[in-house]
């Protein structure tokens, strides 16, 4: 176990690492960890995340009251309290509005195609816990649908949410969830997106096992039985004989131009029929 200097160290350079990467802007963002049994230390509220000191932590109980600190705890406090409830198996809880993740989140996409399998292995799927005002009661009973089955979400027209056993592990997960979601932009700009195979899934199932990765449930296919996302990592996975990666007939596998190299086809198209 850290120490509480540590602890609070710890939070400083992860919330410097996240207003570089322009995961947050301005005060966006909080980022919490387990002190003892029945403490929590905090980001506080209005301060940008990528200036903060160690000093300007906060101190809560399980219930959200102070116990120390001259700043009031982060205004997703209710969030956090939340998912340590309901995940006493972690020890670290962040949030943050990743551009490209959030983006998924406003379009209404959630991740979780079967694309790539180290983001299987480790996240399984990422859904979108339905939309929320921010910093109410309303985003904690959201995410609580998602967060006993999933170690990250989406919240819907807002960001992203991680957990981990301790803060960096809940940080790199929000790094693995960006960059997937950068992944998955490219992949569905150029116009296709080669899904993984249901029996290659359930090899990569386990795998989890064989490396000892932790995943708060199993991962499992769309239309299969167990497709409950309170108890399962649902993703999208196709049934193939003989090949282990099946091209997606997703709808939004187009190919976008923009206007003047659509102008510019029209022509060609018409020049050839002169
Ligand atoms: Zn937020």
């Amino acid at each position: 176990m850290s120490s509480e200097s540590q602890l609070r160290a710890d939070i400083v350079e992860i919330g410097r690492r996240m207003y570089m990467r322009g995961y947050t802007a301005s005060n966006d963002g909080n980022i919490s960890v387990r002190l003892g049994s029945d403490r929590l230390l905090m980001t506080p509220k209005s301060v940008c995340k990528g200036f903060m000191t160690p000093d300007m932590m906060c101190i809560t109980d399980l219930d959200g009251r102070k116990l120390q600190g001259d700043r009031d705890p982060s205004s997703e406090m209710l969030m956090h309290l939340e998912v340590y409830r309901q995940r006493p198996d972690m020890q670290a809880v962040v949030h943050a509005h990743p551009p490209t993740a959030t983006g998924f989140a406003v379009a209404g996409i959630p991740l979780n195609r079967a694309v790539l399998a180290e983001v299987l292995t480790t996240l399984g799927s990422i859904p979108i816990a339905e939309y929320a005002t921010p910093s109410t009661k309303e985003l904690p009973d959201a995410v609580r649908k998602y967060i006993k089955a999933h170690d990250g979400m989406l919240l819907a027209n807002h960001g992203a949410l991680t957990v981990g056993t301790d803060l960096y592990a809940a940080y790199y997960k929000m790094e693995t969830i960006e960059h997937f979601a950068h992944i998955s932009l490219v992949a569905r700009m150029l116009g296709r997106e080669n899904l993984i195979s249901r029996d290659e899934v359930d090899r990569l199932q386990g795998l989890r096992d064989t490396y000892g990765i932790k995943a708060p449930a199993p991962i499992c296919a769309i239309d299969e039985v167990m497709r409950d996302q309170a108890n399962c990592q649902v993703v999208e996975s196709p049934v193939s004989i003989g090949s282990r990666l099946v091209p997606s007939d997703n709808p939004e596998g187009e190919i976008r131009l923009t206007y003047r190299e659509l102008q510019q086809l029209i022509e060609d198209a018409i020049r050839s029929l002169r």
